[in-house]
């Protein structure tokens, strides 16, 4: 722990299953009840333009009702009291984890509470409901649309994130299936780059055999416990 300076560490929708949102479930990998092909794609977008908006519609509205739980407190400690770097990459679109208090962090997946314009693409902050046809306040198209990466779309960030991993001397995966590319790599990018890796999820991920060491059960035990054995190294 003593020779450890640069942290990356990445989250999935298992460190906010504990606030009340709900993960990827079910056998066909259902997010709240939607086939994930029917929410989460680019031709879902483009078919049902009122479904698609009204289902993140309902995730932003839902976050008024949760609030930040002990694994994002412990990482924004983390963020806090770390004197080495330190990146959080996200794929949540929940604000939890800024909430907490984190700051040295970026959605790489987007988030809920912004809008992305299809027309000239300017992210602008979005609170409430976001209707089909809403005017873009930068170029005046009626092209809102959720700032949600989509399976198929590129991730944000993607340049910081490489980066980062490329220097990390600790690659930590927080609470994610490992089942959503480019996310999944990531443990590999370090790895080759000479990081130690650790996994905290609840089960063995898809990823687990790649990870140095895998330590099971819920993010609001684990992650609490891990932030203060590295603080206290
Ligand atoms: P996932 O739903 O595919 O996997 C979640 C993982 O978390 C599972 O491996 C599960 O075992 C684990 N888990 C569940 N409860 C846990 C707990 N209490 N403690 C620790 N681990 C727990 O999620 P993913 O890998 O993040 O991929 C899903 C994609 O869906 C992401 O890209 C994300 O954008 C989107 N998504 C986001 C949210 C959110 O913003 N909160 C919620 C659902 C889905
Ligand atoms: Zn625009």
């Amino acid at each position: 722990m003593r020779d450890i300076q640069n942290i990356v560490i990445l989250t999935g929708a298992g460190i906010s299953a504990e606030s009340g949102i709900a993960t990827f479930r079910g056998p066909g990998g259902l997010w709240e009840g939607h086939r994930v092909e029917d929410v989460c794609t680019p031709q879902a977008l483009a078919h049902d333009p009122a479904l698609v908006h009204r289902f993140y519609d309902l995730r932003r509205a839902a976050l008024d009702t949760v609030i930040p739980n002990a694994a994002h407190d412990a990482l924004a400690r983390l963020d806090r009291e770390w004197p080495g770097e330190l990146l959080i990459v996200t794929q949540n679109v929940d604000d939890l984890h800024e909430r907490a208090g984190a700051t040295r962090m970026l959605h790489m997946h987007g988030e809920l509470n912004s809008a992305l314009c299809a027309d000239c693409g300017v992210q602008a902050e979005w609170r409430g409901s976001l209707p089909p046809g809403s005017v873009c306040a930068a170029c005046g198209a009626t092209t809102l649309r959720p700032d949600i990466v989509f399976f198929g779309e590129m991730p944000y960030r993607m340049d910081a994130i490489e980066r980062a991993l490329s220097r990390a001397d600790l690659f930590v995966s927080i609470g994610t299936s490992g089942a959503v590319y480019p996310a999944a790599g990531f443990v590999q990018t370090a790895r080759y780059h000479g990081a130690q890796t650790l996994e905290l999820n609840l089960e063995p991920s898809a990823g687990s055999v790649y990870f140095h060491e895998a330590r099971m059960g819920a993010a609001g035990v684990l992650v609490p416990e891990w932030v203060g054995e590295v603080l206290s190294a």
